[in-house]
């Protein structure tokens, strides 16, 4: 039983669907005050009146330094401070390299992976003032350990989270915050259901757990993250994935 995070200040990125949902969710259980941001205000009010619990929204987005910093410092006037940043946010076109556009590109650069910089450097001022602070990140197995065709920005974008992540964790130190990440694998999300049946049926089946994970066990990994009991724990990332990297070959799938 990890230390209750009841009435803590969170914020969650790309909260309105899927993954970030899903750690919404979890936090908002715990008795957490949660603020979820993301561009679209229809679906982020929908979302805060379904999640059970005290749940806030901002409309953000997290490639703008404006927009992020007008986002947590509004939370923390209105949740008292900020305590947990989850920086989850994402997108992931699937364009190859001979086809992609160069400003594809950057775009997705700056959604996935400057806004980790954004959210950290905009929640550093909050840290600083409440002495603590914790920072989840949602990489990928897509790019640090795995590779799939069209997403070469993508997982290019989430391996340079790991790399922000090992110098964030010494800097942050100073305010006495913690940083670390999740890495899913594939988790059953709006975004990986506009990519198609035969993607989701395929990915099952390469799977040693036999399913697509689900939104809060991606949640209760960044739960742990952010409980007191993950205190010294930083710079560092977790692969959440049923299994899904080890197997060597089809035919190691076959022996299961
Ligand atoms: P999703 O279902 O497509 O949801 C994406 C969320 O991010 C939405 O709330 C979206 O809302 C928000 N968002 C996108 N661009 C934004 C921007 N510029 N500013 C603010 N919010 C933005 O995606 P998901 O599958 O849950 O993925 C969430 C994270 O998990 C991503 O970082 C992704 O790389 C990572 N991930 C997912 C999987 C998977 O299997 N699903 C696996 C590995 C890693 P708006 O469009 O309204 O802004």
């Amino acid at each position: 039983m990890l230390t209750s995070l009841k009435g803590k200040s969170v914020i969650v990125t790309g909260g309105s669907k899927g993954i970030g949902r899903g750690i919404a969710t979890v936090f908002a259980r715990q008795g957490a005050k949660v603020t979820i941001a993301a561009r679209n205000e229809a679906d982020l009010k929908a979302a805060a009146a379904e999640i059970e619990g005290d749940v806030r929204y901002a409309v953000c987005d997290v490639s703008d330094w404006a927009s992020v910093q007008a986002m947590v410092d509004g939370t923390a006037e209105a949740q008292g401070g900020v305590d947990v940043v989850c920086a989850n946010a994402g997108a992931f076109p699937q364009t190859k390299i001979v086809e992609m556009d160069p400003t594809e590109w950057d775009g997705v650069m700056a959604t996935n992976l400057k806004s980790s910089f954004l959210c950290v450097k905009a929640a550093i001022p909050h840290f600083s003032k409440a002495g603590k602070g914790r920072v989840v990140l949602t990489s990928s197995i897509t790019g640090p350990v795995t590779g799939f065709p069209g997403w070469s920005h993508y997982g290019a974008s989430k391996a340079g989270q790991l790399g922000f992540l090992k110098t964030a964790a010494m800097e942050l130190s100073k305010y006495n915050t913690t940083i670390n990440a999740v890495m899913p694998g594939n988790i059953y999300t709006e975004g990986l259901k506009d990519l198609g049946q035969d993607y989701l049926d395929t990915m099952a089946a390469s799977i040693p757990l036999k399913r697509l994970g689900d939104v809060e066990d991606i949640g209760n990994a960044a739960l742990f993250f952010a409980s007191d009991e993950a205190a010294y724990i930083t710079g560092q990332q977790i692969v959440v994935d049923g299994g899904q990297i080890i197997p060597e070959s089809l035919e190691a799938m076959e022996e299961i």
